[in-house]
């Protein structure tokens, strides 16, 4: 059959661009059709609110791109990619006016810990000695035969616990629990779940390696460095150029979807067979986020002093209160007191805001598709730990989980995670296959964050959709 391009791409978001890099680099011509009027899905910026205010429309903070396996092969300094280490990755504040830390260095952040530093040490140390063994390991299916099975072992048996029960049990004290209850929160699992103690182990373990830096002039900055390689590689981008129907697609040997399995059981309609759209319709989704930017007139004046040299800032109090807020939202209910995650980016890079003023990134947990404005809720929740913070406030940017879902299928209901991430979608995802790539469709694959190893801006599922697709389609 004769082709327009060996392959085509459906979206450019981290993992399409990942994808069309790892075929375009095997050689092979490559063309990316993406929906929006920008490339780049969750990585992306721009001016919300008031001109000259950059703004990171997605994803801010970003452990997974800088500890990526597959980034690390790119030449992605060379198209402008920059990433600046805030001093103090993430500071968790408390009512007593301290705060907990995630400092890089894992001896200093355990001696900030008090009387728990000794468990935290015993925890974390060895598992950021073995951050490249274990994110080779967890960066892929599950479904796998480890080639570093000590270290997985080290990290998968307290992994496997729920957050709120290894916190109680590791540590004594509150700033240390409410600091893992905090990073276990990025799961968008009640911390009472099992599995979501993994997450506050890989990111923080993270934290440790590679550090939570933002790259200079916002996330945007990752999809262009991404998507000039391409270019220099032969590969080409479409933009506004939305697929509803296969049929529509170029002519190509090979189809990679950086969409979610509900938009493409939508667009494959009845070419699925039962069993599999079965399958992908079972596929649950995660609770959703509300989101806002800030546009500021000066600093967020925090009461702990350290917050002011921390990138990342969790807003949710204690242990206790953060396991409540995430429950609630588990059980379809809104939180009073959401957890809120915050992002300081103009403090550390002054590309992103006039000089003296500043941006604010943050967003809450809410119930999936929940379309209440929690923006009072969660100014209360920055303000309880930095008051004056509204007299800054120049101007906001809203998006609840349905303007998130309007503005990317990907996102539906708010869902920035591709899918739940419990343990058995951990494992099957969206299949239980040691290739959930393949689809039952001949030369198409799924590449989105709704496979392996799941969400945030690493590429690695577009990385490990693009080989199979070289084994198996494209030779
Ligand atoms: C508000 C928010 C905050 C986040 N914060 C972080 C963070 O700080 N750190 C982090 O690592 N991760 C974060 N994430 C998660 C991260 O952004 C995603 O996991 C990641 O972008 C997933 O990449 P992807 O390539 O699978 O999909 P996406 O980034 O969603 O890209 C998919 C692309 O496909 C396009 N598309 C969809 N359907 C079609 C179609 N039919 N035709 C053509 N194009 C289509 C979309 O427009 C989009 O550009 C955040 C996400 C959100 C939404």
């Amino acid at each position: 059959m004769a082709t327009d391009y060996d392959a085509v791409v459906v979206g450019s978001g981290p993992n399409g661009l990942a994808a069309a890099i790892t075929l375009a680099r095997a050689g092979h011509s490559v063309l990316v059709l993406e929906a929006n009027s920008s490339i780049g899905g969750g990585a992306r910026s721009a001016e919300l609110t008031l001109p000259g205010f950059v703004h990171d429309v997605c994803s801010a903070v970003h452990p997974l791109a800088a500890g990526s396996p597959f980034f690390k092969t790119l030449p992605l300094a060379r198209f402008g990619l920059t990433w600046i280490q805030p001093e103090i990755p993430l500071a968790h504040p408390l009512d007593d006016g301290a705060a907990a830390c995630l400092h890089r260095d894992v001896d200093l952040a355990a001696d900030s810990l008090g009387a728990d530093s000794r468990a935290y040490r015993r925890l974390m140390k060895p598992l950021a000695h073995d951050w490249e063994k274990l994110a080779t390991e967890f960066l892929q299916p599950m479904l796998h035969l480890p080639r570093h099975p000590i270290a997985l072992a080290r990290f998968g048996i307290p992994g496997l616990c729920p957050a709120s029960l290894l916190a109680k049990s590791l540590f004594k004290h509150e700033p240390a629990r409410a600091l893992f209850a905090g990073i276990a929160a990025h799961s968008f699992l009640p911390l009472e779940a099992v599995v979501s103690s993994a997450f506050a182990l890989v990111l923080g373990t993270a934290g440790h390696a590679v550090g939570w830096p933002i790259p200079r002039g916002g996330s945007q900055t990752i999809a262009n460095a991404l998507a000039a390689h391409l270019a220099e590689l032969g590969g080409k981008i479409d933009i506004n150029h939305r697929v509803e129907n296969f049929d529509d697609l170029p002519k190509s040997r090979a189809v990679l979807l950086d969409i979610s399995p509900w938009q493409f059981v939508r667009i494959a309609g009845n070419k699925l067979p039962a069993r599999y759209r079965r399958r992908l319709e079972g596929f649950r989704q995660a609770p959703g986020i509300f989101k806002i930017d800030y546009a500021l007139s000066a600093p967020i004046p925090w009461q702990a002093d350290v917050c002011k040299r921390a990138g990342t800032i969790h807003l949710g109090g204690t242990l206790d209160e953060i396991a409540r807020a995430e429950r609630e939202i588990a059980r379809g209910q809104i939180p009073e007191h959401p957890f809120v995650l915050v992002a300081q980016q103009s403090l550390f890079d002054e590309t992103r805001a006039p000089q003296g003023q500043h941006t604010l990134w943050a967003y809450c947990h809410v119930p999936f598709g929940c379309k209440i404005d929690m923006s009072e809720r969660m100014e209360a929740q920055i303000e309880r730990f930095a008051p004056g913070f509204r007299d800054c406030i120049l101007a906001r940017h809203k998006m609840s989980a349905v303007d998130l879902e309007k503005s990317n299928p990907n996102l539906a209901g708010g869902d920035i995670s591709g899918g739940a991430t419990n343990l058995a979608q951990l494992i099957a995802r969206p299949i239980l296959s040691p290739t959930p790539y393949r689809t039952p469709l001949p030369g198409i694959y799924l590449c989105s964050a709704s496979t392996p190893p799941g969400g945030g801006v690493h590429g690695m599922c577009g990385y490990h959709a693009a080989r199979a697709a070289l084994k198996e389609t494209l030779g």
